[in-house]
């Protein structure tokens, strides 16, 4: 019999399995439950990682109670093998004892690794299968390669649905696994993701290729597997049950891209404003993964950090005569006729602010270094007749900044004789801690302190400002304005700047106190 004659889907199609199974663990039956239990509101699909257990077997009475208790919800129950990644040290006769009296105990899924599969009579795997429905599953630690082979080997065993998991190691290895899933999830149920940090594409977007459901942690410190998201960012941030054929994909693209803000504001805005869209972090290693990835999947619009700002330019079709200016773009479009559009959006970050406290044309302003963020304020500014000074750690950089715009430089020891409107720091001194400031409090003579920084919101340069007796412009809202004006030009909506605002401040927040606990804890220990 072949395996999709053999296969089990249309009896749980009536249950419509969500697009998120929660994976659930413990270190004993009563923490597992309890947490099942928390879940149980929320969520109605759970996977039991009854490998996490030292001892499976004492779970079963409460496996069954709770699933008495809760019949809507749909459950998995895995006790992987340590020799396939899991935590369960028995043999596979115990491994597939387990799993059948999960089954007894209310799990209408069995998750089985292809390694242990293959160690079993037909007789025993039927046996399993006439419980319960089998994911037969396979999982490659490593990379994302021989996905076919991988399949044609697992198909050769009758279950309900295969799970084919690897690991991306570029961007490009989950266009790899959306092909895969697109090419045979018309014939078979397929559960198919990449792990790892690159693998947060196929997580999100393998259910639109064909990936029946995907796994989301509970919590950040209860991740199963390397790059697995929560459920609650799956469904709340990525919108997950939403995805579809129309949806369109954005991101931000850079290395690292680990604890960028942007999806945490660039999702908000694109839910608010009701947007059929996803914004993913893309870690790219290198330009060439994410440019392979972008015509791939295909990609609508992304930021661009660093350290590609400068060098995706060649590889773009077009850029506005201001963006070719600064030599740095943070915002790639992809037009109608597929071709790619750079802009940057850091000059409005810069400028919006402003024009709501000053009046620019005529203001003396001093920027603060002469990389790529100086360069998108020194022109934006510059064009709207502002007075520009450069101050650069690097003298001929400031020079060159300051020649390219007909700016001015000044030497760090005349400044105590000066006084500016603005005084915008645009180095990344003060970034992550509050001790350090690019300025003495004596050298802080000015209206406005503006510091790019937004990480901390506080940077000891603002905090020296204030003492000073000058108004504070805190990175956060140059980092809103200008992720607004990339969702201007990537949707043509006005963008929500309030819901921008409140939800990159609150994320700020929340890290801080995250990292103060940490050190608390760790002061503790
Ligand atoms: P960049 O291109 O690397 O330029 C850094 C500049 O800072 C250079 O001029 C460099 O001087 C100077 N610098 C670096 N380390 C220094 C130090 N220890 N002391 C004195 N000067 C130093 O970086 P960027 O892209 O322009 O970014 C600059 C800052 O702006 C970063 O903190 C970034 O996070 C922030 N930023 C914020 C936003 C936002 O939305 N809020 C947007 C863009 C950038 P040399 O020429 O001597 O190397």
């Amino acid at each position: 019999m072949s395996a999709t004659s053999n296969n089990y889907v249309p009896r749980l199609r009536p249950l419509r399995l969500p697009r998120v199974c929660v994976v659930v663990t413990g270190s004993d039956p009563e923490a597992m439950i309890e947490k099942a239990e928390s879940l149980a509101r929320d969520n109605t699909f759970l996977e039991f990682r009854l490998d996490y257990l030292a001892k499976p077997a004492l779970a079963f009475n409460k496996l069954k109670q709770f699933s008495e208790y809760h019949p809507h919800i749909v459950s998995v129950a895995t006790c992987r093998r340590a020799t396939s990644g899991g935590k369960f040290r028995g043999s596979v006769a115990s491994q597939l004892d387990i799993l059948a009296k999960a089954s007894a105990a209310g799990c209408q899924l069995l998750d089985l690794e292809l390694q242990s599969a293959i160690q079993c009579k037909a007789s025993q795997l039927e046996r399993l299968r006439s419980r319960a429905a089998l994911i037969l599953s396979s999982h490659n630690f490593r990379a994302t390669k021989n996905l076919d082979h991988t399949l044609e080997k697992m198909v050769a065993i009758p279950a309900d649905f295969y799970k084919i998991v690897s690991t991306a190691t570029t961007l490009s290895d989950n266009v790899v696994m959306m092909k895969f899933l697109e090419k045979h999830s018309d014939k078979y149920s397929l559960i198919g993701l990449c792990m790892g940090e690159q693998g947060i594409i196929s997580r999100v977007l393998g259910v639109r290729a064909g990936s029946i459901f995907t796994f989301g942690a509970i919590s950040e410190d209860e991740k199963t597997a390397p790059g697995q998201a929560t459920a609650q960012e799956l469904r709340s941030t990525y919108r997950i049950e939403q995805v579809d054929a129309a949806t369109r994909v954005y991101g931000v693209a850079g290395d690292p891209v680990t604890h960028s803000l942007s999806p945490a504001i660039m999702n908000a805005a694109l839910r608010r404003e009701t947007v059929n869209g996803v914004y993913l972090a893309l870690h790219a290693q290198t330009l060439k993964d994410l440019l392979a990835c972008i015509r791939d999947i295909p990609i609508h619009g992304l930021s661009i950090t660093m350290p590609y700002k400068e060098a995706i330019l060649r590889h773009l079709d077009n850029t506005d005569s201001h963006t070719t200016k600064i030599g740095a773009c943070n915002t790639v479009v992809r037009a109608q006729d597929g071709k790619l559009y750079g802009f940057n959006t850091d000059t409005a970050g810069v400028v919006r602010p402003l024009e709501q406290r000053i009046t620019i044309p005529e203001a003396k302003i001093l920027v603060l270094g002469a990389g790529g963020a100086a360069r998108a304020a020194v022109y934006g500014l510059k064009e709207r007749g502002a007075e520009i000074y450069i101050l650069n750690r690097t003298l001929a950089q400031a020079r060159k900044l300051a020649h390219s715009v007909r700016a001015r430089t000044i030497k760090r020891p005349d400044l105590k004789k000066l006084s500016f409107d603005v005084i915008i720091n645009a180095t990344p001194v003060g970034m992550g801690n509050t001790r350090d400031s690019p300025l003495n409090q004596d050298e802080i003579k000015a209206r406005y302190v503006f510091d790019m920084i937004y990480d901390p919101a506080e940077t000891r340069l603002l905090k020296m400002a204030r003492a000073a007796g000058a108004e504070v412009i805190s990175g956060i809202e140059m980092f809103v304005h200008q992720a607004a004006r990339q969702f201007e030009i990537w949707t043509g909506k006005p963008a929500p700047w309030d819901e921008m605002l409140r939800v990159v401040a609150r994320e700020i927040e929340d890290r801080a106190a995250k990292t103060a606990s940490n050190n608390s804890n760790s002061k503790k220990n």
